[in-house]
């Protein structure tokens, strides 16, 4: 059985080097009485959040990983062997698995079964996952988005951007989203239906750009990168705007967070800043898809993978969504079937 294993705990900038592969001999059985799952990974996601798990200390949110075992992650699987009335053998399945070829899952807690196999089983990691349900609950649920209302996302061309620019577009507001190449910005305008995007790695002045996109604020501002963005969006929210705080990529590396500096003009314009987690949303997930499946089979919501070959390729998407090696939502194909 081929694992990814990490190390040891990571501080500053990850590295390829700070796992490695291994073929583990052990023998992976389903005991009778156990309720476990044999499971061959099919696909695997590569999140920003695996990022914090591999600090040594943990948070309320995540417990670190053990160094020298197998990371975990979101991924989509194929069930080999069961002792669960939930899931019987032949199933596929999207959640929490290993990095590895196989994997037994002693507890089959939010793991969804699929049941839609006319679209592309790898968008399990993605738009049919646990970031396309992160885009829903942020957007929808965390934005209180009305029509018409302006809309800033970052790292708007991920595997959660891309899609929350998309829910806003369908919904009536005008959204503008920020990425870090030409290549990403020419996606946002062209594919995914921005109505302007920059390339903020070339915008010396932030709250300038801001304001060019933005003469008159913004309404909605959902949150993936943190730090100087976040501290240029803040000067330039609208009256009662709403800031959905998903994550702080640019946070993850850094072993002292970097100061805010604008949080008064939180006051000044009364704004509302809430963070969230998507696993709170997962009772939502059949509504979820009830609304997204549609849209994907007519072509009015589209998304673009990035996508790796081969677990051994794994230590190096992952560590890619950090410098931003990533077009669209990075996945990497175990096996595919
Ligand atoms: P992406 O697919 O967007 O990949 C990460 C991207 O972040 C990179 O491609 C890069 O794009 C950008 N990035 C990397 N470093 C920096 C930096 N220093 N400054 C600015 N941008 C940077 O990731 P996801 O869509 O999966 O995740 C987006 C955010 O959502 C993350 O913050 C993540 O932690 C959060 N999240 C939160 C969840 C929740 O429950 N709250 C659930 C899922 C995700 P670019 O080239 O544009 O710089």
């Amino acid at each position: 059985n081929k694992q990814v294993v990490i190390k040891n705990y990571v501080s500053g900038f990850p590295k390829e080097s700070d796992m490695e592969i291994i073929t583990s001999s052990i023998k992976l059985k389903v005991e009778a009485g156990s309720k476990a799952i044999l499971v061959k990974n099919l696909y695997l996601s590569c999140d920003p959040y695996m990022r914090l798990l591999m600090r040594s200390q943990g948070s309320d949110l995540f417990t670190p990983y053990p160094p020298g075992s197998p990371i975990t992650g979101f991924g989509v699987a194929k069930v080999l062997e069961s002792d669960n009335p939930e899931f019987k053998e032949g199933e596929l399945l999207w959640g929490i698995t290993g990095w590895e070829e196989y994997s037994l899952l002693k507890s089959t807690q939010g793991l969804f079964k699929i049941e839609h196999t006319d679209v592309p089983l790898s968008y399990y990691t993605g738009i049919l996952g646990m970031p396309g349900m992160t885009a829903y609950a942020g957007f929808y649920e965390v934005c209180s988005p009305k029509k018409g209302e302006y809309v800033f996302v970052s790292a708007a061309s991920g595997a959660v951007g891309q899609l929350v620019g998309q829910f806003a577009k369908l919904f009536g507001c005008y959204v503008v989203g920020s990425a870090g190449s030409k290549e990403k910005v020419d996606l946002l305008k062209n594919k995914f239906g921005f109505d302007e995007a920059f390339n903020y790695k070339e915008e010396p002045d932030l709250n300038a750009a801001l304001k060019r996109y933005f003469p008159q604020g913004i309404d909605i501002y959902f949150e993936n990168v943190g730090g100087k963005m976040l501290d240029a969006v803040i000067l330039n929210m609208r009256i009662h705007g709403r800031i959905a705080v998903c994550g702080m990529i640019s946070q993850y590396n850094l072993d002292q967070p970097e100061g805010v500096h604008n949080l008064m003009s939180i006051v000044y314009k009364r704004v509302r800043m809430e963070g969230f987690a998507v696993f709170d949303y997962y009772p939502q997930y059949g509504k979820f898809l009830d609304l997204v499946l549609p849209n994907i089979r007519e072509g009015k919501i589209t998304y673009v993978e990035d996508i790796a070959e081969g677990l051994e390729s794994g230590p190096a998407a992952l560590i890619g969504l950090f410098s931003g090696r990533n077009v669209g939502k990075q996945v990497v194909v175990v096996a595919h079937d």
